[in-house]
């Protein structure tokens, strides 16, 4: 198939990339670059051996989008373009709503004036707020997010799905996400965030990389084995592979499906902690630091309907992305800048 990617330079577009071409997958790349490096496209294209056509270009623009689609006969988009950062997304809501909500209505718009009807969007764990229920089913009710990013990826969900309703010929797959870590073995490509990274595993590299002095850990009184925040981690190769999965999934016309994609295994911040130390032999020193707003204690997936329906699971477990983490960072201190 060829597969439109927006957001294909970004941290998960950019592993996707490489397990869609080893699947055999043609891809096309629209990214506007807003939080990410041509650099790691150029990275992708060594390891695979192939040239991707990339643009550079905003999905709100959808005279650039049609423009591309009139040049490609694109079977499907998996749509992963748009603004992530929980804290700026509550200082900036406009801007979240407007890059993520409008972007994907115009990208909606242009497919669909394309014929384009197969649909892989990157939802979050987050949809589901305070979980009713752990590990957390796609049963589970969507709860109440806390910040503008969460209500962007609930919202999107949600348009989605009415499309699907009024237009059975839809086929959308919701990937829901829980925690992406790691990176590609090679050490070529990885997370490169930028200023102070928001997320835990970014953080703990920049520590051992001595960029950073500690890790400020958030909270150690939540009611978990040792008060630390617990969630379900994934290696970001394994959460790639579940979009090539995916794809099948729309190819057997599968209308909408929502999917789980995490490894069913809590790990607490002072597990991670121990865990990448005793992987790569070296300490990070750590303060306790007060609890994050909107932080919850526990969650993590049940990834069962991802298994049955899919035939995906994680392969990767907790060592493997400590290394391949580090290996990334140990390899570029400075991320994608040379
Ligand atoms: P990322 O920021 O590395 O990648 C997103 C890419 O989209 C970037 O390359 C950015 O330049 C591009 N982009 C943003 N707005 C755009 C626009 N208007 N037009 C064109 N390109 C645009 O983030 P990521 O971690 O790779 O996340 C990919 C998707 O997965 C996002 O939708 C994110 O919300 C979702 N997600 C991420 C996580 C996570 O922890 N990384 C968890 C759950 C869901
Ligand atoms: N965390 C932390 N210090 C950091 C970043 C995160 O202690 O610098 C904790 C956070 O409170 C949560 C876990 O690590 O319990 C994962 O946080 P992250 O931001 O990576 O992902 P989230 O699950 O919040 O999306």
């Amino acid at each position: 198939m060829t597969i439109l990617v927006t957001g294909g330079a970004g941290y998960i577009g950019s592993h996707t990339i490489i397990e869609l071409i080893v699947a055999g997958h043609n891809v096309v790349v629209v990214d506007n670059l807003c939080n990410s490096s041509k650099i790691s496209l150029e990275r992708v294209e060594r390891i695979t051996s192939t040239q991707i056509p990339f643009f550079q270009a905003d999905i709100r623009d959808k005279k650039a989008l049609s423009d591309i689609l009139d040049m490609y006969s694109i079977d499907a988009c998996i749509h992963f373009a748009g603004l992530k950062a929980v804290g700026e997304s509550t200082a900036y809501p406009y801007e979240y709503y407007d890059n993520n909500i409008i972007g994907t209505l115009n990208l909606i718009s242009v497919l669909r004036k394309h014929n384009i009807k197969n649909i892989i969007f990157s939802s979050s764990a987050t949809v589901y707020g305070e979980p009713a229920t752990i590990p957390i089913t796609e049963e589970c009710p969507k709860g109440k997010c806390t910040n503008p990013y969460g209500w962007t990826k609930w919202m999107i969900e949600q348009m989605l799905m009415d499309l699907h309703t009024a237009d059975p010929t839809f086929n959308i797959v919701i990937l829901r996400y829980f925690n992406p870590i790691g990176a590609h073995q090679s050490g070529l490509i990885g997370e490169n965030p930028n200023g102070v990274p928001n997320n835990l595993m970014p953080y703990i590299t920049q520590v051992a990389v001595g960029k950073r002095e500690y890790l400020h850990i958030f909270g150690n009184n939540y009611d978990t084995p040792d008060g630390t925040g617990v969630r379900d981690y994934i290696h970001v190769v394994d959460l790639a592979r579940g979009h090539v999965k995916a794809l099948e999934a729309i190819n057997r016309n599968c209308g909408v499906a929502i999917y789980n994609l995490g490894t069913g295994k809590g790990y607490s911040v002072l597990e991670i902690v121990k865990a990448f130390e005793s992987v790569n032999g070296m300490k990070i020193p750590y303060v306790i630091d007060p609890r994050r707003p909107g932080d919850i204690a526990t969650c993590y997936s049940d990834p069962q309907k991802a298994q049955r329906e899919l035939g995906w699971k994680a392969d990767n477990g907790i060592e493997e992305m400590c290394r391949d983490s580090w290996n990334w960072q140990r390899r570029n201190p400075n991320g994608y800048e040379q």
